[in-house]
Parts: structure tokens; C-alpha cells; sequence
């Protein structure tokens, strides 16, 4: 592989904000700097301008193969996967703080390539530390396990680093979800290969480089921008590849879990939702509807626990509903330049997911629905700052009603975009009725000031996660993962640790050398009751 001259930095003035976009991102695999990647060139564009911001180099089949020989190789070598669970804690600390000197930086440059609100970016990304200084926790926290085996037998068990694992990451939240992933992959002691969406991959490129000045070695971390249906095809297919960490679409999940199976690769899979929120007549209405909108426009509505189906109490909808619109036109009041801290929502990713706002609305018309609020592509200059919302892929946050919304395909289907559906509910039962019909089963909300009702509904939802008057709370102690078509195995805590680790049991015989001659010769020729097994 060809390593890049030199390290240029341009000074990008764009949307009036100064952001150091480097000329050279490609393929990452260690050391101060990017490689030339051989691949295809990566054109990333900004969605608030349509325009492009900058070239990434993608590495070309060879430097694939050449970045997963490097990675078994690392491996092998156990500079990183056998080193002492103590120093790979002290390295994953000083990422933390490097990352955290870090996060306005990134905030900024991932709000240039997201779209996504700056003031979002800046909250979600200063959570980011915490992964790495919980993972370097674990590591000095964890302790093993001796087994209460029969007999004189000392059984102790090991956990070891599982190998090469890969993870695969998607546009919306470009670096916490690599972060989550590559945080306990690390603190394992793997080497692990990621990723980026093809739409997203500046920031975690901007994170290899932190992860050297860290100190972790050359190989530990590789990090391969490119599209799926290539760079990530063919990272999958590799058999050496031990685990696999997707997170992505339902449809994508199929795809690699097919073939993760074929090579009998671990797999975790976070996939795609269609949260419900419940909101009961006892709740506090205002802090049910601020908890609604958060959750449904957040991002735009491109989060995979997005509040998409809102199902709320015939006895408060009429309430409910003015509520909602007059905090929906407060939201779009607030749109403007995505760089703006004053900004409320950004606009969303690329054409086709515009495309697929403009769809589920036109559809939702034809089964007989109605567009409460919202449902057009914005154009003209913000009413916050004059921005130009017509040059970027800006959508309105819509909200979508009728009698026959349940079953619709508002109702079925992942929009990733702010475009939610509001119906009613009679009683309890109905609510969660309501609230499991559908395929996903990531993210879910209640919304009631009966706490024993917050609790018994929640037990009753087919939902890996659910929040009871909040929403999209995230910790890295906290398990996150789908049930039915949301996905197989949890990000976070232990269970994220575990997942990259494979137990080894270690069985000694402790029994003195004259009982295991009297006793443990099974083809002794006199005596015939010796232990087996
Ligand atoms: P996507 O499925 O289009 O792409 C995700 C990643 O997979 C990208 O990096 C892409 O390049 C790669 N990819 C696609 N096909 C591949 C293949 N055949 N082999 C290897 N890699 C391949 O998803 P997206 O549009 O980037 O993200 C949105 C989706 O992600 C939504 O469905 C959303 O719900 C889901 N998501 C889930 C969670 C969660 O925690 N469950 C979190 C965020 C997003």
C-alpha cells in the first residue's frame, strides 16, 4: 500500500462556518496519517447544500486483502490482543480525554456532512467519552470465574479476544455508532476493521487518527470508507473475519447475516424501527408532546428508535393533536443553516431518502390519510437565518392522521424521516395491541404519571428498549438492541463486552499424584468403577 504524501489541510468556509476539512482521507490503517486508497474516489456531499465537500480515497480489492492480512497479522502478533488488560485500559482512557479535546471539532464537521443540527451533534458526540472510559473500567473491573465443578478439578475460565471482527456502520449517527462498536471490540483485545457509511465516513477517519496518538498500535484499528455492495461485500465474505457488527437496514441485516452464517462468524445485527409512543390521559400532556417531538424529529427522524407511530388516548387526542402542531411549527420556524446552534432540524441525508418523505406522504393521501402538518420539501430562505432551505434536502416535519392509519403503510414502513402517524387508542389493551403491530421491535414509549401502568405496559411490548416519560436515553452501561426484525444481539455494557470475547474453560487436576494413579486409570485391569467424564 502506498502511503499518502503529505497531510494537507484546507481551511472549508462554508455555511459561515470554519471547518478544517483535510484533502487526503482514505483508507485508515494505522499511524499519522491515510493511505492512498486504489479503489473508487468517494464524493461526499453536505445535504444542507447538495454539494460537494470533499474526496475520499476507498482502497481497491487488493488493499482489502491486503488490510485484513494486516489485521490476522496484528493479531497473531499479540501486540494489542495479549497485552495486559491494563494497559489497553490506560490507551482506551487517553482516547477518551483526546476525544473529548476533540468533540467541538467533529461536532461541526459532522453536521457539515450529516445535515444534522449542530447543537445535536455537540450533545450527542460530548456523550462519546463516556464509551471509552467505560470499556477502559471494564477492563480493570472485570473478574473471572471458577466454575463449581465436581471432584478435585480446578476449572477456571478465560475470556479471549475473538479475532479480526469487522463492523459496519450507518450515515446517521456516523460516529457514535462506530464508537459503541469499536469501544468493547478494543477493550477485548481484537483488531478491528469498520466501516463508514459511504455517505458519513469524515469523523471516524478523523478518529483513527486519535486512536494512534492514543497508542494504539498500527493494525489494531483499521478503518476502510467505501460503499457496501463493495468495501463492505468483500470484508464480510472473508473467512478469517470472527464476528461481524452491523448496524444498518432490516434488508442489509438479511444480507450479511446470510452470510455470516455461511462462515459461522458471530454476528450482532441493529437494525431498522418504527417505535410506538403510548401517551395515556393521566400523563402531563406538554412533556408528552415535547417527549413526541423529540423523539420524532431528532435527527430529522433519521434514528432508528425514531417515534414514528404515536398512539394516544381517545379521551386527550383532540388536545393532544393542537398541542402537537403548534410545537411541529415552532420546530419548523426554527430550520435554518444546519451550523446555526439556533437551528431545530436539519434536512435529511440524500435524494432518495427526500424521495421516500415525498412517497410515504403521497401514498398515505391515496389510502385516505391526512397531512395534518407539514408533508412538502421546503424551499425558499429560512425564516431563522435566510439559509437557502430550497438548495439542501430540507423536508417538513410532517404529521399524518386518519381512521385508517393503523395497518397503513405510514404505519409499516421504515421512512427515516420526520414524518410520523398519530392514532387512537380506547383502552390499555388496545394501546399494546396497537403498539405490536409491526415487524420491528427496537424502541418504544409510554407516556403516564401511573407508574405501576409505566411498568406492566412495558413488560407487554415487543421492544428491546422502551422509555417511560423519556426518550432515546442511551448509556454505554445500558443494553441497546432490537427484538423481531430490529435485530439479534445488544450494543453496550457487558453483553457488548462479551459478544467480542469467547470463553476458554481451563481444567486441572489438583488430585495428589498417588489418588490419580489409584483412581483415574481407566484401563486399569482391576479395577472397574473409575471416573469418566
Ligand atoms: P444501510 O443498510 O443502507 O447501510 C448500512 C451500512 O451497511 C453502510 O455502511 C453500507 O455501506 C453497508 N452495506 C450495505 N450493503 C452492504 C453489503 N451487502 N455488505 C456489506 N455492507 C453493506 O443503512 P443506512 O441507510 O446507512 O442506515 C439507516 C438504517 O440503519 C435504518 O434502517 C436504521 O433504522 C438503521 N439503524 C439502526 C440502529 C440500531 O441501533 N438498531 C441505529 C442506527 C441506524
Amino acid at each position: 500500500m502506498i502511503p499518502s504524501k503529505s497531510l494537507k489541510i484546507m481551511a472549508s468556509r462554508m455555511l459561515g462556518s470554519k471547518i478544517a476539512l483535510r484533502s487526503d482521507y482514505g483508507p485508515f490503517i494505522g499511524g499519522a496519517k491515510f493511505i492512498k486508497g486504489e479503489g473508487t474516489p468517494l464524493p461526499v456531499e453536505s445535504p444542507s447544500t447538495c454539494s460537494n465537500i470533499t474526496t475520499v480515497s476507498t482502497p481497491s480489492s487488493a488493499q482489502i486483502a491486503s488490510t485484513l492480512d494486516l489485521a490476522q497479522l496484528t493479531f497473531d502478533s499479540g501486540v494489542w490482543s495479549r497485552s495486559s488488560a491494563l494497559s489497553r485500559s490506560k490507551v482506551l482512557a487517553k482516547l477518551a480525554v483526546l476525544l473529548e479535546e476533540k468533540v467541538p471539532e467533529l461536532a461541526e464537521m459532522e453536521s457539515l456532512n450529516t445535515g444534522r443540527a449542530v447543537r445535536e451533534l455537540k450533545a450527542q458526540l460530548g456523550r462519546l467519552p463516556d464509551w471509552l472510559s467505560y470499556f477502559a473500567a471494564v477492563l480493570r473491573t472485570t473478574e473471572g470465574t471458577v466454575m463449581p465443578t465436581e471432584g478435585e478439578i480446578l476449572n477456571y475460565v478465560k475470556r479471549q479476544p475473538l479475532g479480526v471482527v469487522v463492523q459496519i456502520a450507518p450515515f446517521n449517527h456516523p460516529l457514535l455508532i462506530a464508537v459503541k462498536k469499536i469501544a468493547p471490540a478494543l477493550a477485548a483485545g481484537n483488531s478491528v476493521i469498520v466501516k463508514p457509511s459511504e455517505l458519513t465516513p469524515l469523523t471516524l477517519l478523523e478518529f483513527g487518527l486519535l486512536a494512534t496518538k492514543a497508542g494504539i498500535p498500527d493494525g489494531v484499528l483499521c478503518i476502510l470508507p467505501g460503499e457496501g455492495r463493495t468495501v463492505g461485500k468483500e470484508l464480510v465474505v472473508d473467512r478469517r473475519v470472527k464476528k461481524i457488527d452491523l448496524t444498518g437496514g432490516t434488508e442489509t441485516g438479511r444480507v450479511i447475516g446470510a452470510i455470516a452464517g455461511g462462515n459461522l462468524a458471530s454476528y450482532t445485527a441493529e437494525l431498522g424501527g418504527k417505535a410506538p409512543i403510548i401517551v395515556f390521559e393521566d400523563s402531563d400532556l406538554q412533556n408528552a408532546v415535547n417527549g413526541v417531538c423529540f423523539a420524532s424529529f431528532v435527527a430529522s427522524g433519521q434514528t432508528c428508535v425514531s417515534g414514528t407511530r404515536i398512539i394516544v388516548q381517545d379521551s386527550i387526542y383532540d388536545e393532544f393533536m393542537a398541542k402537537l402542531k403548534e410545537k411541529v411549527a415552532s420546530i419548523e420556524r426554527r430550520m435554518g443553516d444546519p451550523l446555526n446552534p439556533l437551528s431545530s432540524m436539519g434536512p435529511l441525508i440524500s435524494r432518495p431518502q427526500l424521495s421516500k418523505s415525498e412517497g410515504i406522504v403521497a401514498s398515505s393521501l391515496a389510502e385516505g390519510l391526512t397531512v395534518e402538518c407539514g408533508g412538502k420539501r421546503m424551499n425558499g430562505p429560512s425564516p431563522l437565518d435566510g439559509f437557502d432551505l430550497g438548495g439542501g434536502y430540507f423536508f417538513q416535519p410532517t404529521v399524518l392522521s386518519g381512521d385508517g392509519v393503523v395497518g397503513s403503510k405510514v404505519w409499516k414502513e421504515e421512512i427515516f424521516g420526520p414524518v410520523i402517524c398519530v392514532s387512537k387508542f380506547s383502552d390499555e389493551a388496545d394501546a399494546i395491541k396497537k403498539a405490536n403491530d409491526c415487524d420491528f421491535g427496537l424502541g418504544a414509549a409510554i407516556w403516564t404519571s401511573n407508574g405501576a401502568r409505566g411498568h406492566r405496559v412495558a413488560g407487554l411490548l415487543d421492544s428491546g428498549l422502551v422509555w417511560i416519560n423519556s426518550h432515546h436515553r442511551n448509556d454505554p452501561s445500558s443494553p441497546w438492541g432490537g427484538m423481531k426484525d430490529s435485530g439479534i444481539g445488544r450494543e453496550n455494557g457487558m453483553e457488548a463486552y462479551r459478544s467480542y470475547t469467547q470463553s476458554k474453560s481451563v481444567i486441572m487436576n489438583v488430585a495428589s499424584e498417588e489418588k490419580t494413579r489409584a483412581n483415574d486409570d481407566w484401563f486399569s485391569d482391576s479395577k472397574l468403577d473409575v471416573r469418566y467424564g
